[in-house]
This record gives structure tokens, C-alpha cells and sequence, in this order.
């Protein structure tokens, strides 16, 4: 089990800054994911771009923003579960909250956060006949180890970046990786597109377009797929240890909609003066959080998460006194 003050559900940009107003005061933070990597929206849908309204930067990154927000983040030694969505709530004996991922790993904290944004990214799935047989048995949606994949044959699905970065990634280490596409073109940079032309000339990796997989075989595990090319039409199976379809991320909020939170649509209604939920102890902010001139925006995300931690603090701590420090005064003091 794993123990903290506050509990993060969200690597987004809120819930990231969050870490660090909260250690500035002394609590300790954790954070849950589902995504293999921190940063919510700005890692999975736009870390390349230039973003114009952070203040202090006139143009960044999305990744770079999130590589700073991590950096600031590191004095206060958040613990990361990554890869993992937060699935069911209980309150323990002594006031605390139990929170267990869809992996079972259990986090126990006095405070929740929910920063989850749209909600958690769940996989694009193909439409195939038998895919649920073979799910974790040779089917990945995300590649969360890569180590996993080494001297492995490996078919990846996709046209994106995402399809087109691990293909080139994998085939660093996997023994084969064949990448398949339904269309003709690739919506991937256009680096990453040449790049794995290059490759395929020279034969370190297979490229199938105008092409789909139309059939998973397999008696305890995926052993094999079929190729449709549509152009010109044939099928051909192929033996491979593991399927990886990357067709991108839909969010969907999930099971911290059965809570017992108070919801307007599908986002949390907040008391804007400290981002309270109607359960105490349980606070929102960011994108999924809501009250009247909200702006969905990472600048509200950054002042709500700090609204939210000075709150926080008052909850653990009723009986103590919190007094607001200049950071240019106190400077920074790691947690051990
Ligand atoms: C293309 C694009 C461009 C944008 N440009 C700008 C801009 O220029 N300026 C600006 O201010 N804003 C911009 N935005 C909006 C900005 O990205 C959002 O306001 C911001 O990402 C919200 O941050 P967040 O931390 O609240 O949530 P998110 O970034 O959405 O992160 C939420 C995280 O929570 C996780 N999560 C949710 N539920 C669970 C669960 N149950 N268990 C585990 N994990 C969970 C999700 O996987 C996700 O990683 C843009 C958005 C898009 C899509």
C-alpha cells in the first residue's frame, strides 16, 4: 500500500503543479494515472506544439512545459503510478481514503484530488471478432515497457505518431516489427515518416499500406495475424508474438463517476473558494472541475491547484496555523 497526504488522480498540468504547491507546505503528494507517461493532454495530444499563454514564457512546448512542471515537481518526491486508473473509493476507521487502481495497487491517503481533466484516455480498439480473447495475451493498446518487446516479432497498427515513433523505437530491440495501414499516407511527422521508409528499404522493418489485420489466431496467446492488403487484394498470415494497434485515445471519465460527487454533465462541481467537492476531504481541479466563469485552461489548472493544496492543509491540519510565504523568501525545502 502506498501512503501519502494527498492522493493526485491526473499527471496533467494541474495535477502536476499540485505536487509542488503541496510540498511547499510540507505534504507529501502521490499520483495516479492511466496514461504510461505524465502530462495529460499536453504528452498525449499536443506536446509539439507552442503554446502562447503561459505567463513568463511567451512560446513553449507543450513537453517542454510538462518537463519544467516535473522538474519543479521533483523536491517534494512524488510517487507515480503510471499506466494504472483510479477505480474504486473507500473510507477507512481512521478518516483516510482508499483508493485501488484498475491493477490493484491500493494508495491510502488523508485527501483526494481529482485533476482528471476530459478524463482517463482509454484505447481506440480495433474492430475484430476475437480481440477480447487475446487482450494482455499478445494484445497492448500502450506500450508501457518496451524491455517487454526485445527479441520479439511485433505488428503495430496505426498511421500517427504514435504508430510511426514506436515502430521506429521497437525496432531497436524487437526481433521483427511489420507496421500496418489502412490508408495510403501516414498522418505521422513527416521526420518520422521518412525515417521508417528508410528503414523499410533497408530491411530492418516491414511497412504494409492501403492494409488492415482481419483475423487474430492463437491457442493460448496471440501467434498469429492476418494481413488484408487492399491494394493490390491479398491475405497473408503472419506469425508474431504480440499485436500492438495504436489508433489513439478517446477519453471517457470512468469510475469516478459513480463516486457519489456532485456532477453538472460530466464535470465536478467545486466550491471555487477552496475546489471542495460535496465529500469532504475529496477536492477537484483543472479542466474536470467546475463552477460559474470557469475557463478551461492550464493557467486555471495552476491557480486552482493552489488554491486547492493551502485547503488541503487546513483539512489534514485543522489546528495548525498556514501562513502565506514568498517562495523568493523561504526558498525551497525538499521533502526526505
Ligand atoms: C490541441 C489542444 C491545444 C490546447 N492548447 C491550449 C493552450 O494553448 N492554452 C491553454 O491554456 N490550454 C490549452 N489546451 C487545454 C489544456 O490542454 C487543458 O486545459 C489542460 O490539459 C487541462 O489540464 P488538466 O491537468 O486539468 O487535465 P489533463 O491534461 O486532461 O490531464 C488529466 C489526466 O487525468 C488522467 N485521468 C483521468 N481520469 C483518471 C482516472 N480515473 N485514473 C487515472 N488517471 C485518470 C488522464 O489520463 C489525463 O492524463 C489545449 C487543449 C488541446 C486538446
Amino acid at each position: 500500500m502506498i501512503e501519502t497526504d494527498i492522493l493526485i488522480i491526473g499527471a496533467g498540468p494541474a495535477g502536476l503543479f499540485a505536487i509542488f504547491q503541496a510540498g511547499n507546505i510540507n505534504l507529501r503528494c502521490s499520483v495516479i494515472d492511466s496514461l504510461p507517461q505524465p502530462g495529460g493532454q499536453l504528452a498525449e495530444i499536443y506536446p509539439k506544439k507552442p503554446i502562447y499563454d503561459i505567463p513568463g514564457f511567451p512560446e513553449i512546448k507543450a513537453g517542454d512545459l510538462i518537463k519544467n512542471l516535473l522538474k519543479q515537481s521533483e523536491p517534494f518526491k512524488p510517487h507515480f503510478t503510471l499506466g494504472e486508473r483510479a477505480e474504486t473509493l473507500e473510507k477507512t476507521d481512521d478518516n483516510k481514503w482508499l483508493v485501488t487502481t484498475n491493477k490493484g495497487t491500493v494508495h491510502k491517503s488523508s485527501v483526494i484530488v481529482i485533476a482528471g481533466g476530459l478524463g482517463c484516455f482509454e484505447p481506440k480498439k480495433p474492430n475484430l471478432e476475437n480481440l477480447q480473447d487475446y487482450e494482455n495475451k499478445g494484445i497492448d493498446y500502450i506500450v508501457k515497457e518496451p524491455e517487454k518487446y526485445k527479441n520479439k516479432d511485433i505488428i503495430i497498427a496505426g498511421g500517427g505518431d504514435s504508430a510511426l515513433d514506436w515502430t521506429i523505437e521497437l525496432s531497436k530491440i524487437a526481433k521483427s516489427v511489420c507496421l500496418v495501414h489502412r490508408r495510403p499516407v501516414f498522418r505521422a511527422s513527416d521526420s518520422s515518416v521518412s525515417t521508417a521508409f528508410e528503414m523499410q528499404d533497408k530491411g530492418v522493418i516491414e511497412i504494409f499500406i492501403n492494409s488492415e489485420i482481419t483475423k487474430l489466431e492463437g491457442t493460448k496467446c496471440l501467434e498469429r495475424v492476418e494481413i488484408t492488403s487492399h491494394e493490390p487484394e491479398c491475405k497473408i498470415l503472419k506469425h508474431t508474438d504480440y499485436f500492438i494497434p495504436l489508433f489513439g485515445l478517446s477519453p471517457k471519465l470512468g469510475p469516478v463517476k459513480n463516486w457519489g460527487l456532485n456532477f453538472t454533465k460530466d464535470l465536478i462541481i467545486v466550491n471555487p473558494e477552496d475546489m471542495s467537492t460535496n465529500i469532504q476531504g475529496i477536492y477537484s481541479i483543472g479542466d474536470i472541475s467546475h463552477y460559474p466563469s470557469k475557463l478551461r485552461l492550464i493557467l486555471s489548472g495552476f491557480y486552482e491547484a493552489t488554491i486547492m493544496a493551502h485547503s488541503a492543509y487546513k483539512y489534514i491540519y485543522p489546528e495548525k496555523k498556514l501562513s502565506v510565504s514568498y517562495s523568493t523568501v523561504k526558498g525551497i525545502k525538499p521533502l526526505n
